[in-house]
């Protein structure tokens, strides 16, 4: 199929972009790494009359610290993200993801931003921003606004970003020593989209026991979800087979899980335990390192 027909702008600058999102309205899409937006329209279920494209706006993409903080740019390619040897050492959780998204032709295309504003209940990295407590860093006419990655998925393809807004940098806090993080999911064997995906980080202090967790459960409802019952089960506990245990049986609390033709309600809950469980496992034997 052939997408019905657009004008395409390329703006220089994140104002610019700005200002033809608030002329256009939403008769305008922004156009990243056309991973998801450009199928949706090849398939009609998006007809923008504009595309405007942010791959020519200089400042977008790259990976940097900022203080104790980890900064990605919005349009920072999946593969770039995967290959950074500074979020490899430091926010291994990311690298993790961004490796078992789709295909290298995906990853070469594909950008953090443009993932995380699609907000696909399948995705990866909606998952791991939640674990982490990242904040997503929002540009529209009033200036910039940090959103709290718990607060940014609202539903099925929905986002708190407004419609004026452009998703420009993701920031992540440091975690404390002692931290290890892994990020695990049940790929659906054709697209390699989570059909669970879990991303646990996950602080031992000195004698074993969980000072700080965070975990972000994606795939198996409409909207990525942050684990509360999971991380109030490990929080000042003896990290041990028993405690990953009690934690990884809460995973399913507060995901709305849907059937599909990937599997039933109960086969995908039972499917986020272990994959819960694992990615504890994971994380723990990381922080124990
Ligand atoms: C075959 C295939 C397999 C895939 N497998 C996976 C997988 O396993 N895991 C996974 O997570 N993803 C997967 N994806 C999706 C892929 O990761 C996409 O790259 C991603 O979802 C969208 O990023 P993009 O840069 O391509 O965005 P685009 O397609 O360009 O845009 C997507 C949406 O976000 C909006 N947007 C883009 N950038 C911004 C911004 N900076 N601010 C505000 N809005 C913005 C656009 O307007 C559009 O509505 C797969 C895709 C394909 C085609």
């Amino acid at each position: 199929m052939y997408p019905a027909q657009f004008d395409y702008h390329a703006p220089s600058t994140v104002q610019e972009a700005i200002s033809l999102l608030t002329r256009l309205k939403d008769e305008a899409k922004l156009l990243a790494g056309g991973h998801s937006l450009v199928p949706m329209m090849k398939f009609r279920l998006a007809q923008p009359k504009h595309l405007i494209d942010l791959r020519k706006v200089p400042g977008l993409s790259g990976i940097r610290e900022d203080g104790g903080a980890l900064v990605i740019g919005a349009l920072t390619t999946h593969y770039q993200v995967e290959s950074s040897a500074l979020l490899r050492q430091k926010c291994p959780i990311l690298p993790e993801a961004a490796g078992q998204i789709g295909d290298p032709q995906v990853r070469n295309m594909g950008t953090v931003g443009g993932s995380l504003a699609h907000a696909d209940p399948a995705a990866d990295y909606p998952a791991a921003v939640i674990a982490l407590g990242a904040e997503l860093v929002a540009e529209g006419p009033k200036g910039r606004r940090a959103i709290k990655a718990d607060e940014f998925f609202k539903g099925l393809l929905t986002t708190a970003l407004q419609p004026d807004e452009i998703l420009v940098e993701i920031r992540i806090p440091a975690w404390p020593f002692g931290t290890g993080m892994a990020y695990t999911k049940f790929p659906h064997p054709a697209s390699r989209f989570a059909v669970v995906g879990v991303a646990a980080a996950v602080t031992a202090d000195g004698k074993g026991s969980c000072s700080k967790a965070g975990v972000g459960i994606t795939g198996a409802g409409t909207r990525a979800v942050r684990a509360k019952g999971v991380e109030a089960t490990l929080v000042g506990k003896t990290l041990d087979a028993t405690t990953i245990q009690a934690a990884a049986e809460k995973a399913p609390e507060g995901v709305d899980v849907q059937a599909d033709l990937q599997g039933s309600v109960d086969y995908k809950t039972h499917l986020l335990k272990v994959y819960c469980r694992r990615a504890l496992e994971a994380a723990l034997a990381r922080a124990r390192k």
